[in-house]
């Protein structure tokens, strides 16, 4: 296939495009901020080898020197296209804004070694040196080789929320984020195994945070999970976050909750997975009971 076989993408800046690659299961986002010559692909929406390499046709198509992989966090379905694409693309320089998310990559290929749920021998951490793969980003940034404009700027999170640590990157000149999944567009977001009651609360706190540090809704936003869109999927987020803490503290719990979330989101994907495994969450266990609606009684008063 020939480079004008690659779907033409959204417009980012003079010469510049942004190319989405999406895992049908996850809903996840793979997205390839290219010009002419050159492309920086943020995360790999894969769950094994087979998916990578499926990501690394999607960047052949495109025709341009993959310069680089950027690696948001720490979740299996963000990594685990980095096996295929170093194989396909030796040259590719494959980053995260923090040491701490290499190790937070290598913990979770660990995890899910330990639970047999590793895709294949060739993640895991005995057999893929992550450490030694990522290179850790300038504070700065990266820019795009050729488009001296388009610099993508990482801003890590500073607490636990959908994962214990996330990468957001605003691109300036392009007047685009990549929240990563601080929020998610029209998909359910994942509160599943990891996230407890109080990542949910500094979940709203850091939605503040970078809708407080960007101009406002006009901004394009590209999310981990779902389309491309604007600004106010942030706010969106936001209520969805608000809406699920005020049913767990309820004490709405299981398929109960699963409902009422369904609901509340109609248009959401992801009611098989991400909902249901919010559903599922074993930290909503912990939670105290609400208490017993107060019965004011009529023969003391
Ligand atoms: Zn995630």
């Amino acid at each position: 296939m020939t480079a004008t076989s690659f779907e033409r993408g959204l417009g980012l800046a003079p010469g510049v495009t942004l190319h989405r690659f999406v895992h049908p299961y996850f809903d996840a986002n793979a997205w390839l901020v290219a010009n002419d010559a050159h492309a920086v692909l943020i995360d790999t929406a894969s769950n094994g080898d087979e998916d990578g390499a499926r990501v690394a046709d999607f960047v052949a198509r495109s025709g341009r020197a993959l310069f680089a992989v950027i690696v948001s966090h720490g979740h299996p379905d963000v990594f685990f296209g980095v096996n295929a694409l170093r194989a396909r693309f030796p040259a590719a320089r494959f980053l995260v804004a923090r040491p701490e998310i290499a190790d937070d990559v290598v913990a979770m290929a660990d995890t899910m070694e330990r639970y047999g749920m590793l895709p294949s021998p060739a993640l895991s951490p005995t057999n893929l040196d992550y450490r030694a793969l990522f290179e850790v980003m300038p504070p700065e940034g990266v820019t795009l080789p050729g488009s001296a404009s388009v610099t993508l700027r990482p801003w890590v999170t500073s607490a636990p929320s959908e994962f214990t640590r996330l990468t957001c990157l605003w691109m300036e000149a392009a007047q685009t984020l990549f929240a990563s999944d601080l929020a998610y567009n029209h998909v359910h977001a994942w509160a599943g195994l990891g996230v407890d009651r109080a990542a949910l609360v500094s979940w709203l706190g850091l939605l503040d945070e970078l809708i407080a540090a960007h101009p406002g809704p006009e901004i394009r936003v590209i999310t981990g999970h779902g389309p491309a869109t604007d600004g106010n999927v942030l706010l969106a987020q936001r209520a969805y976050v608000g809406d699920l803490l005020a049913l767990l503290d309820a004490g709405v719990r299981g398929e109960a909750l699963e409902a009422r979330m369904a609901a509340r989101y109609p248009g959401h994907a992801g009611t098989g997975f991400q909902l249901h495994m919010t559903g599922t969450n074993p930290a909503w266990e912990a939670l105290a009971a609400p208490r017993p609606a107060h019965e004011p009684s009529q023969e003391t008063a």
